[in-house]
């Protein structure tokens, strides 16, 4: 049981996977500590490097964090996982096996007295023609249905290809081009009518203050995990950014 002054802690761009053990160090440093005196966890996207499907979870690494999360949803807090544009893949069976109830893809909940809206972020990376293309494709149940129906070591085979062109398209984008369009963040406020956003995917952890419709409202920008992990901690007494540090454990 938890009282109400348990805080509410976000988290997103992971990218968890054997070839990141710091990450994964700082993730079980997460799990053990501060996530079990949580009142609700929320992993805003990109859990994980890559997710292929949730048979995913039969490999013994991916069982491995399986099971923490699940020990996390096991001491009391709720767990809430969006898709990221990593691991979009994830489903009912990886909700299942965790606890995690998955999130839509834009979530507005009362977060510390505040109004907030909830979101892995690529969404609003709207000057990114290319990349919103590709995501249009790829998300309607066609798509995933067509996915899904292919053997595991060919979606395997498919995620490493699609990880290749990833990395050598964003290497010949403008930086400007892979952050947020500052036209889809004043959208989003509007249309939720929200205070605040709560958003990864970019990797320009920030808390920006800005105007819209003479309402002062705040963009949070979660941290990607690299050596070290990181969170931010909300309840009624403000918003706090709290680093895990890798590290050999
Ligand atoms: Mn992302």
């Amino acid at each position: 049981m938890h009282s109400g002054r348990a805080p509410t802690l976000f988290l997103s761009d992971l990218h968890l996977s054997p070839a990141s053990p710091a990450a994964v160090a700082a993730f079980e440093a997460f799990a053990r500590g501060p996530a079990r005196n949580a009142a609700a966890v929320y992993v805003l996207g990109d859990l994980f490097d890559v997710w292929v499907g949730d048979d995913q979870l039969r490999s013994r690494f991916y069982r491995r964090i399986g099971q923490q999360l699940r020990a996390i949803h096991d001491a009391g807090a709720a767990l809430y996982v969006a898709r990221g544009n990593r691991d979009f893949l994830i489903g009912e069976g990886f909700a299942g096996a965790t606890g995690a109830t998955l999130l839509d893809e834009r979530t507005v909940l009362d977060v510390g007295g505040a109004p907030t809206l909830l979101m892995h972020g690529d969404e609003l990376c709207t000057d990114d023609v290319a990349y919103q293309q590709f995501r249009a494709r790829t998300r309607t149940p066609q798509w995933r249905a067509w996915i899904l129906s292919k053997p595991y070591w060919q979606r395997r085979a498919i995620g490493l290809y699609l990880r290749l062109r990833s990395r050598r398209a964003t290497a010949h984008k403008d930086e400007l081009i892979m952050d947020v369009s500052a036209d889809a963040v004043t959208a989003a406020f509007r249309q939720h009518g929200v205070r605040r956003l709560i958003h990864g995917h970019t990797h320009r952890p920030a808390r920006h203050q800005l105007t819209v419709d003479g309402v002062p409202r705040e963009r949070f920008v979660l941290a990607a995990w690299h050596d070290d992990g990181h969170y931010l901690e909300v309840d009624d007494a403000g918003a706090r950014v709290h680093r895990i540090a890798g590290g050999a454990s």
